[in-house]
């Protein structure tokens, strides 16, 4: 038997306002991608949730930690990471036949259970990261061999648009206009 492990009975909770409960809960969502970055499907999510009971719903104060994988955008080698993202969200009830507009920014909360499962969804491609690097000054790869950089100089010449060959350039072309 599977079982969701992001619906929280809420039933208790309702009862009055004020009520508090926490809840740590950890499981699968599913995989999660944003440009080359993902949250496997067999990646394990932790929640830490506040649930208060207030006028009108349920609010949720959430710490989601998610384990993720990509790759460095400047040396395309493997980086791996963990994302934590701090949420606060409103679960609020359906009426019969309410029209859900596309402003209504709240989750749905069920009758007797709330469903953690999309918000810490979305909590987590909210933060996921586009494109890390495998640190902050990776030197990438050369562009002219493709060599990482990061391994030391591949003793190509410095790219085009570099200021010190660019006056070399105009020396050998004298066609081209001098600034
Ligand atoms: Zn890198
Ligand atoms: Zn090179």
């Amino acid at each position: 038997m599977t079982t969701n492990p992001w619906l929280v009975p809420v039933t208790t909770l309702r009862r009055s306002l004020g009520n508090r409960r926490e809840e740590h809960r950890y499981g699968r969502v599913g995989e999660l991608r944003v440009g080359d970055t993902i949250v496997g499907s067999g990646a394990e999510v932790e929640a830490d949730a506040i649930l208060d009971s207030v006028d009108g719903g349920v609010e949720v104060t959430a710490t989601v930690a998610a384990p993720w994988a990509s790759e460095c955008r400047r040396c395309l080698k493997p980086v791996t990471g963990v994302l934590r993202a701090q949420v606060r969200e409103m679960y609020r009830p359906r009426g019969f036949g309410e029209q859900t507009d596309d402003d209504d920014e709240t989750y749905p909360l069920g009758g007797e259970q709330l469903d953690l499962g999309p918000l810490v969804r979305d909590a987590i491609l909210l933060e996921l990261p586009i494109a890390p690097l495998c640190r902050p000054d990776c030197r990438g790869l050369c562009p002219t061999c493709g060599a990482d950089l990061n391994e030391g100089p591949c003793g190509c010449p410095p790219p085009a648009g570099d200021p010190r060959w660019q006056v070399l350039d105009r020396l050998r072309d004298p066609s081209e206009p001098s600034e």
